[in-house]
């Protein structure tokens, strides 16, 4: 059976999970980036992870 995660799946699995730069220790939460819904660091305003589709 396969696996299938969808985008939106993701950004909740993403929420509250902690910043994938080394040198940052910030959390991840769910904030619309640049007109997609995405995941960003809170700290550093990285995003991590963007949905393209609606
Ligand atoms: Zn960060």
């Amino acid at each position: 059976m396969t696996e299938r995660v969808t985008g939106p799946e993701l950004l909740d699995r993403l929420d509250g999970d902690t910043c994938t730069r080394e040198s940052c220790s910030g959390r991840l939460e769910r904030r619309p980036y640049k007109d997609t819904r995405a995941v960003v660091c809170a700290d550093c305003s990285t995003p991590v992870f963007r949905v393209w589709n609606p």
